[in-house]
């Protein structure tokens, strides 16, 4: 930040490692799909711990092809938490499925299990959840419930571990997404990780029309770059340093809440979490007053999420009460490890005043 400037909400972190990267890619010539895709795609395995993965142009993407293997036909349904980007949305009808959204667990920020089982019917055909802003929801819990397969959306969790794993390990389907917002970034790009071979072959078969080879199924032109990838490999070198400084950050907020009787939002299960957001607590009559005074402080502080009952008419924001009251209970602070020590002192300094009245 300079003097006049705004701390923004969030903003990617590029060193030269991502700089010199590109220009290496370029040297080479050619950068569609190639060895550094499959060079990503490796890296990216290993740390996760999963066996098979395709990277793909976007999160939403993914979560498309994941819904082509799955072989949705017109008017099966797919149900997905109602507080997600309106990307899962779009993705769903793209892929030719009617979305069926469902709201959070009460004083959470995940899909509630108990109202996914009551609104499974004949016609679904795929549950999508999500690890929302980061914080793990429970896959083994929904199994026992259920055999229809799931897709885990993991966009905002990567470096997030619950019962030992990362997060999308107990899904048939793991997305992840590389959109300038998230964890680590590749401008935009997306991963699509399978629990099942068959499905892998599947994805493998349809994800890159321009793969040379005869199919009797559609195709999609889903592939990364290597442009992409090379940015994304050598963010992916940095995603540890990532982890430690959020988590730094994290910390000096708590400590400063903690002075002024405060405490941020907290999630049931999860092992580690990777601090992807920070989330004030507010009363709901506040949240103007502090949306403008965070303004004129020069501190962009945001609704995390915008629910898709915003989007979309013909759904009622009556039928999502959970979601609305976290909606207005919650703000997000500028959380990113690009972010100064000068610019962390100077919004924790603001706490006070932001705040309490
Ligand atoms: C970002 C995001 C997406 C979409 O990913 P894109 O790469 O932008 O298409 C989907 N779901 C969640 C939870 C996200 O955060």
């Amino acid at each position: 930040m300079n003097i006049s400037g705004f701390i923004e909400h969030s903003k990617p972190d590029i060193s030269s490692l991502e700089k010199e990267a590109i220009i290496e890619v370029m040297g080479k010539g050619i950068f569609t799909t190639g060895q550094y895709v499959r060079k990503m795609e490796k890296k990216l395995l290993k740390y996760l711990g999963f066996e098979s993965g395709i990277s793909t142009l976007s999160g939403s993407a993914a979560i498309q092809l994941a819904l082509h293997v799955l072989d949705i036909k017109p008017g099966d349904e797919v149900i997905i938490p109602v507080y997600i980007c309106d990307s899962v949305w779009h993705a769903v009808r793209a892929a030719g499925g009617i979305p069926v959204p469902i709201d959070c667990d009460n004083n959470s920020c995940n899909i509630s299990i108990e109202l996914i089982m009551s609104r499974i019917s004949k016609k679904t055909r795929a549950i999508l959840v999500a690890d929302t802003m980061g914080y793990p929801f429970d896959v083994l819990e929904l199994k026992k419930h259920t055999d229809i397969p799931i897709i885990e959306d993991a966009c905002q969790a990567l470096g997030s571990y619950i019962y030992g794993k990362h997060v999308g390990s107990f899904a048939e389907f793991c997305v992840l997404s590389f959109n300038s917002t998230k964890m680590i970034t590749g401008g935009t790009g997306g991963f699509l990780a399978f629990s099942n071979k068959k499905n892998y072959i599947k994805a493998k078969s349809i994800y890159n029309a321009n793969d040379g080879k005869i199919s009797k199924s559609v195709k999609y032109s889903f592939a990364m770059t290597d442009l992409q990838a090379a940015i994304i490999l050598a963010q992916l070198d940095r995603l540890d340093y990532f982890l430690k400084r959020r988590l730094e950050i994290t910390s000096k907020y708590d400590s400063a809440l903690q002075e002024i009787g405060l405490e941020r939002y907290k999630h049931g299960k999860c092992d580690i979490y990777n601090n992807y957001r920070y989330l004030f607590p507010i009363h709901t009559q506040n949240v103007q007053t502090i949306l403008d005074r965070a303004k004129s402080m020069r501190i962009k502080i945001k609704r995390p999420i915008e629910p898709l009952y915003k989007f979309h008419k013909e759904l009622n924001e009556k039928d999502y009460a959970n979601t609305q009251k976290f909606y207005d209970t919650h703000l997000s602070i500028p959380l990113y490890p690009s972010l100064t020590n000068y610019e962390v002192d100077f919004i924790i300094k603001k706490f006070n005043s932001l705040l309490v009245e």
